[in-house]
């Protein structure tokens, strides 16, 4: 007898529809769990995570959602965000953990990393390519465009239905990572699912209004400021932009007004490669993105960091012109090394 030939419905033996099945049994075996994600948290990160507890919530079960920082001011609207706690509290204990968006367990910062063995299995649902291989069952896809296409096939294997409370959040994962349908992560399976969120109830004007005209003023007091601090290097390839401690009490605004700042220096003509240095109490902040050049995960990586080919970070120690001059030799390296930069130079 022929085999059987391959249709979609058999992919089921996949590496990664295994993992997807394991996650599910766990689901579906356990009570209470926890779901958390990482430090400083973006549209992908909280929105995964949110659309992931009203699944589960959905499903009868009891969720905790946990993040080490506050909601940012700009991703208050997500339905649930409102239950999100940063204490975890001594008697807490839990089932299981879903880690979400984040490369490594450490991502999810030290209080929750000292906890972890009171939280049951942990599942790492994720699209990094690059990070420790944490995690006892691993959900990661690095061809997903956000961590929430990771957890929409979860929910689907789960059979849980689209709400618009999940449609929202999981909509946000997609606008977020994939600079609102404009990066080279925007493929067609992307606007796809993004069609069936919207017809699920998310609602893209309202969804775009919320994130990105709901500006304190100080916000772009501190936007003047950073902007006029822009710097090229390297015949014009990097461009790079500093918030100091100082620019924050001067105008009064905070760090999260500044999360898409990077944007600016990636919109000059001639930059292949950003970045945005911000200082916090612990040292600078450094957000990298770029055009087509070079893969910034990897620049990252090399400073201690983590991310993608066009969106990444670190964090160092030390004053303003040490890091700049870290940042954009590493930067530079990088671009020189690169032959699609060698291509565009040579013209
Ligand atoms: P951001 O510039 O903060 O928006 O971060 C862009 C991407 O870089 C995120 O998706 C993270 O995956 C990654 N990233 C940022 N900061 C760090 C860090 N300190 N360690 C590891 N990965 C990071
Ligand atoms: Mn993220
Ligand atoms: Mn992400």
């Amino acid at each position: 007898m022929k085999p059987a030939k391959k249709s979609p419905a058999s992919k089921g033996s996949s590496p990664r529809s295994d993992a997807t099945a394991k996650a599910a049994a766990i689901v579906r075996k356990g009570e209470r769990f926890l779901v958390a994600t990482h430090v400083n948290p973006d549209g992908d990160a909280l929105g995964s995570a949110l659309a992931l507890a009203a699944g589960l919530h959905r499903s009868g079960k009891s969720v905790t959602v946990y993040n080490a920082d506050p909601v940012p001011y700009y991703l208050k609207f997500l339905p649930g965000s409102g239950a999100v706690t940063s204490r975890l509290l001594p008697s807490d204990r839990f089932d299981a953990v879903f880690v979400v968006d984040c490369s490594e367990l450490a991502r999810v910062g030290k209080a929750f990393l000292s906890r972890l063995e009171d939280f049951g299995i942990s599942v790492v649902l994720d699209h990094h390519a690059r990070g420790k291989r944490d995690g006892d069952v691993r959900c990661v896809d690095a061809k997903a465009a956000a961590s929430g296409v990771v957890v929409h096939r979860l929910l689907e294997r789960l059979g849980v239905a689209l709400t618009k409370q999940i449609a929202v959040n999981l909509y946000v994962t997609l606008a977020t990572d994939t600079g609102w349908f404009r990066y080279g992560n925007t493929s067609a399976g992307v606007l796809r699912l993004a069609a069936r969120l919207v017809e699920a109830g998310a609602e893209p004007d309202r969804i775009s209004r919320a994130l990105q005209e709901s500006s304190p003023p100080a916000r772009l007091k501190l936007l003047a400021r950073v902007l006029d601090s822009l710097e090229l290097y390297e015949g014009g390839t990097i461009g790079l932009v500093a918030l100091t401690r100082a620019m924050l009490k001067e105008t009064g605004g905070t760090i999260e007004m500044t999360d898409d700042f990077v944007e600016f220096p990636r919109s000059v003509a001639s930059v292949e490669a950003a970045a945005l240095l911000r200082e916090t109490p612990d040292g600078w902040r450094v957000s990298l993105r770029s055009k087509e050049a070079i893969d910034v995960g990897a620049v990252a990586t090399g400073l201690e960091g983590g991310g993608h080919i066009r969106a990444a970070g670190f964090t160092m120690k030390g004053d303003l012109a040490t890091v700049r001059a870290r940042t954009v030799a590493a930067l530079a390296d990088a671009l020189r090394k690169s032959p699609v930069y060698k291509r565009k130079t040579a013209c």
